[in-house]
Order: C-alpha cells, then sequence, then structure tokens
C-alpha cells in the first residue's frame, strides 16, 4: 500500500491570492529561455512557462525546439528555483516532459477539440501525480472542455486546473480570441473548486488589452494569470504582439487587483445582503412585466390572425429597436444590452404569436 503523504495541491494559495504564470510563447534558445526566466525570477510568479512543441496553424511557422528545449527548463527549475510548465499535444510529449521533470502540463487549446488527443494524453498519465491544466477549445463548446477535464480527471490526475484563452471568431474582432465570459463561468460553475486561470494574452493577442482583461478575469474571481513575456518581444519566434517585456509584465502585475471571493465582515455582509435583496425585487417586477408583455402579444396575435395579417410588421420593430437603443444610451446603458434584451423579448413574441397563427 501506497503511505506517502498525499502531496500538497499544485496551488496551496487558492482563494487568498492570484497564481501568477508567464513566460515565453515559445522556448526558441536556451539564451531567451534563460534571460527570460532570470527576469521573472524576483517577479513573485508562481510558474514558469515556455512552449516546447507549438502547435502552429499554417506549416513553415516556428513549432518548437521539441525535447532539445527540455533540459532548458530544467536548467531554469536549478539555477532559478521557479517552476516549470509547457504544453502537452500527445502520449510522447507527456512522456518526454515528466522524464525531464517539468512540473505542471498544460493542454493546448487544438487539443481540447480533439477527443482522440486529450484520451491519448489521459492515458498517458496513467498513474502520473503531475497537475494538469486544461484550456478551452478553439471552439465555444462547453462540453468539450468538461469532457477533456473528465477524461483527464478518469486517468487519476487529481491536481487539475482550467485555463480560459477564448474563442476562435470568424472575421474582424478587437481580441484574437473572444473571451465569451459567460461560457467560462459555466465551466467554472460546473467546477467549482478548479483553479481557474486567464490566459489574457491568447485572448488579447495585443499587449494593449492585457491589462484590461487581466483585471476583468480578477474581478469575475480567477485564480490566477497566465501571460506570455519576452525579452524582446517584437522578435519573438512566436505570437510577438502579445508578449510582454519583464518590466511591462512586472507593471501590468503590480497593478493588477485580486478580489476575494468572500468575507466574514458582518457589515459587509449585511450591506450585501440588502442590496442584493433589492436587487431580487427588481428581477420580480422585470419577469412580471415581461409576462404582461407577451399576454398584450398574445391579445394582438390573435386579432392578426382574424384579420390575416403578418406577425412581422418590419417597420414597428425597426423603430422599436431604434428608439428603444437611444432611450436607453439616455440611461447609462449600453447598445449591447437594449439590443439583446430587446431582440430575445421580440424573438419570444414572434414565437408566440406563430403558435396562435398556427392554432396551438
Ligand atoms: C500557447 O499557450 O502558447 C498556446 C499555443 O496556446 P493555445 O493552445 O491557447 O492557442
Ligand atoms: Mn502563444
Amino acid at each position: 500500500m501506497n503511505t506517502d503523504p498525499k502531496p500538497a495541491p499544485f496551488f496551496t494559495g487558492q482563494g487568498t491570492r492570484p497564481y501568477w504564470i508567464a513566460g515565453p510563447c515559445s522556448a526558441e534558445t536556451e539564451e531567451q529561455v534563460m534571460e527570460t526566466a532570470r527576469d521573472l525570477a524576483d517577479a513573485g510568479i508562481d510558474l514558469f512557462r515556455a512552449g516546447v512543441w507549438k502547435p502552429r496553424t499554417r506549416p513553415g511557422d516556428f513549432e518548437g525546439n521539441g525535447t532539445t528545449s527540455l533540459p532548458w527548463l530544467r536548467r531554469v527549475k536549478e539555477e532559478t528555483g521557479l517552476k516549470v510548465c509547457t504544453e502537452v499535444a500527445n502520449a510522447h510529449h507527456v512522456h518526454e516532459a515528466l522524464k525531464y521533470g517539468v512540473d505542471v502540463l498544460w493542454i493546448g487549446a487544438r487539443s481540447t477539440t480533439n477527443p482522440f488527443s486529450v484520451q491519448e494524453i489521459a492515458d498517458a498519465l496513467q498513474g502520473a501525480d503531475v497537475p494538469v491544466l486544461v484550456k478551452n477549445p478553439i471552439n465555444p463548446d462547453i462540453k468539450l472542455w468538461m469532457g477533456a477535464v473528465e477524461r483527464i480527471q478518469r486517468a487519476g490526475i487529481t491536481q487539475l486546473g482550467v485555463i480560459h484563452r477564448g474563442f476562435s471568431t470568424f472575421g474582424k474582432d478587437k481580441y484574437r480570441n473572444q473571451p465569451r465570459w459567460q461560457l467560462a463561468i459555466e465551466l467554472k460553475q460546473a467546477f467549482p473548486d478548479m483553479a481557474f486561470i486567464c490566459d489574457s494574452s491568447h485572448i488579447c493577442g495585443s499587449r494593449e488589452l492585457l491589462y484590461d482583461v487581466s483585471q476583468k478575469a480578477l474581478d469575475l474571481n480567477y485564480d490566477g494569470i497566465m501571460l506570455e513575456v519576452h525579452p524582446r518581444p517584437d522578435e519573438a519566434w512566436s505570437d510577438p504582439a502579445q508578449q510582454l517585456t519583464p518590466a511591462a509584465y512586472k507593471d501590468v502585475k503590480s497593478r493588477l487587483r485580486f478580489r476575494l471571493a468572500t468575507t466574514d465582515d458582518a457589515d459587509f455582509l449585511g450591506s450585501l445582503e440588502a442590496l442584493r435583496g433589492q436587487i431580487d425585487e427588481i428581477d420580480d417586477e422585470i419577469l412580471a412585466l415581461i409576462e404582461a408583455r407577451m399576454k398584450l402579444c398574445d391579445g394582438i396575435g390573435a386579432y392578426k390572425k382574424r384579420n390575416n395579417i403578418a406577425i412581422l410588421q418590419t417597420n414597428r420593430w425597426g423603430e422599436i429597436l431604434k428608439s428603444g437603443i437611444a432611450k436607453g444610451k439616455r440611461k447609462g446603458l449600453s447598445e449591447e444590452l437594449i439590443s439583446g434584451v430587446l431582440k430575445a423579448v421580440h424573438q419570444e413574441s414572434i414565437n408566440r404569436q406563430h403558435r396562435i397563427m398556427k392554432g396551438e
């Protein structure tokens, strides 16, 4: 029987401070890896990242140095005392990374989309006692993300975390990968005790957005932040636009504020309770108003049916939307909110009128 004490979870500070992961997108050369690690050694980070096998979208881009660079990560550990992590995408990567003493493994977004890859990684992890972080799949499919976590759990891995790196989009967007915070929050609800890390670099795609996205993640009670750091970002062999210099990283890190999940402070809890009570009352009023609006729509549906008039009156709907957005703006409400709410209500009203027309 194995009587070894159970190893401490990889992140003992969960709930009291952020977990920091930083390092270059790719391990390019031994000098670049060591230079970055030395610059980050006094930055108070928990884990040094560097991609050894790089899943590139197009062939011909730098695909990492593979096993050649694993001794560099071992040197980082020996010379700086930092723990190290890298991405694994198949069984061979897992065996090599474990052989060279990589402390934490992560599964990349492209692998998470493919259950065969995840299962291969899970099988290779059987019996290993290594923390594993699972990135979201590139497509906004929360079940794929959950499935990947479950496959790794079933392999007996107990120290698990997830990384939110955003979701691919079609066309031009402010973000390289849209955050879709709501999806990530749903996953967090499914796995409430798991460390939840935001990879702001791959969400943003450009340095300028990193602080805001990282602070938003901390405001949403994420446990940690992963950021790419390179001594000379513009010369990086992968992801140059989103990497920070070590100095810029330290500046961003020092400005980020961690929020506690909760507190015992009675005054705070009392005020929070009162405010939440008011919010619940307003939510009840909103529901009652929506119900009343739908009843009116049912009446209109019946009236249109009797007079043989089409459900959708394009002009009227256009006006409702336009004036709603304008009124909302005057009240300090975003166009996104107003158009989202009005469109959802309008769609429901059309569905109900359609049922009435069909005589259901
Ligand atoms: C990375 O972290 O360098 C990486 C390739 O990320 P992702 O899998 O999120 O694209
Ligand atoms: Mn990268």
